[in-house]
């Protein structure tokens, strides 16, 4: 984390301080002096100075298939792999990844033979093995400089968020994370036309150019249901060492449910698989939480979500069944009425009213029973461990707010 903060000043600066007309005045102010030579290398070698062979390693290849088709002899093989054996694995060789061998020849008439080996895995990391000396040969595990580029993308939902940004070049990477970010409170599932998401990002290449993936996501704003869901990465005092996303006023985005659904009111019956009911002579479950309170008492989602069931039934009376996250659902019964705008596909925030309090249905005074799903099972809500979810510290929050307002008035302002 702390490298990539460092390298894209230090980028920016260069880029800045390399503007064509500089090397202008340099060249005329030292007409007579030749450029200089380039030593063009490759993993740290030079490159004339060697035969350049790289490819990709076949099914079932060994380090020795590899080495023996570059001449080198089995007894030679077999020695390199025993002095390099507790340094490197050369059972880890995978189909697929890329190796490259250095030759050289011994004399003028003699066939090149390899003289250091570099193994792949991924864009990022090599391992060399040089063994031009037969006495010291070395093993090296490296990894490549990276270089990031900060990034925004605008996308309006048309069709799908994968399909609308593969359209504008955008890694599905960058998908896959905004989802996580804004796993409780934008179900990808159910984006609308129309939706549409800022974000800020890195993007980070090796080599120069050769695209590694996605870093950081700095800030992020989703225009979802016609509400605006902000995200902005922030040292986190819940999780040692790291960032979480909090939104523009410090909450943080993997929300905690509210512990009730109404603002006052008590709690009239439990949660209780094993609960008797005299009327009917038998054990029958109650797979809720009831809250008793006075008809028309606002009842509100515990959390962000997205309205997938309103309908009435003669148990439930008049209910709504929200959707919060692929985990959690929570379903509100008994209403004497639905709030207003609310609708199958509405998105609603936390603490945003659904309906109120009544006594449609099985309901033997005014009450909303509040029945948690998780995993498509009905679990107490009391009892459900819920991550940590601590928004910023109120003694940070005015810090909090000023640090984000750069971010803030770059997201708003892209186009
Ligand atoms: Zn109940």
């Amino acid at each position: 984390m702390f490298f990539r903060k460092i390298l894209f000043p230090i980028y920016l600066l260069l880029l800045i301080s390399c503007s064509s007309n500089e090397k202008k005045e340099i060249a005329k102010s030292n007409p007579s002096k030749t450029q200089p030579e380039i030593i063009k290398k490759i993993f740290g070698y030079p490159e004339k100075e060697y035969i350049i062979h790289q490819d990709t390693i076949r099914q079932n290849q060994t380090f020795g298939d590899i080495l023996f088709s570059h001449h080198l002899t089995y007894p030679k093989i077999y020695q390199l792999a025993t002095k390099i054996k507790n340094r490197f694995n050369i059972k880890q060789l995978k189909t697929g990844k890329t190796y490259t061998i250095l030759s050289k020849k011994d004399s003028l008439d003699s066939l090149p033979r390899p003289r250091v080996f570099i193994y792949q895995p991924d864009n990022l990391h090599y391992t060399i093995i040089d063994f031009q000396s037969n006495d010291t040969i070395r093993v090296q595990n490296k990894t490549k400089p990276i270089k990031t580029v900060r990034k925004s993308a605008y996308v309006t939902i048309n069709h799908s968020l994968y399909q609308d940004m593969t359209e504008q070049n955008l890694s599905p990477k960058l998908a896959m994370e905004l989802s996580n970010i804004y796993a409780w409170t934008v179900d990808f599932f159910h984006l609308n036309k129309g939706d549409e998401f800022k974000v800020i990002y890195d993007d980070i290449y090796v080599d120069d150019s050769v695209y590694n993936g996605i870093g950081n996501i700095y800030a992020a704003l989703f225009k979802y249901g016609g509400k605006d869901f902000y995200a902005f990465r922030y040292p986190s005092d819940s999780i040692e060492d790291n960032y979480d996303y909090f939104d523009e006023k410090g909450r943080t985005l993997r929300k905690q449910f509210l512990k009730a659904p109404l603002k006052f009111g008590h709690i009239s019956s439990r949660y209780n698989l094993h609960r008797f009911i005299k009327y009917y002579g038998r054990v029958k479950p109650h797979l809720g939480t009831d809250f008793a309170a006075p008809i028309g008492t606002p009842i509100m989602a515990t959390a962000n979500g997205v309205v997938i069931k309103k309908g009435y039934t003669s148990g439930n009376g008049n209910y709504i069944k929200i959707k919060h996250n692929a985990t959690y659902s929570t379903q509100y019964l008994h209403m004497s009425k639905f709030a207003k705008g609310i609708h199958v596909g509405s998105v609603v925030k936390q603490g945003e009213i659904i309906g109120y309090v009544g006594m449609t249905g099985h309901a033997s005074g005014p009450h909303v029973c509040y029945r948690f799903w998780k995993n498509g099972k009905q679990v107490d809500a009391l009892k459900e461990k819920m991550p940590p979810a601590k928004p910023i510290d109120s003694m940070k929050i005015k810090k909090y707010l000023s640090d984000i307002q750069n971010l803030k008035n770059e997201l708003d302002s892209i186009q």
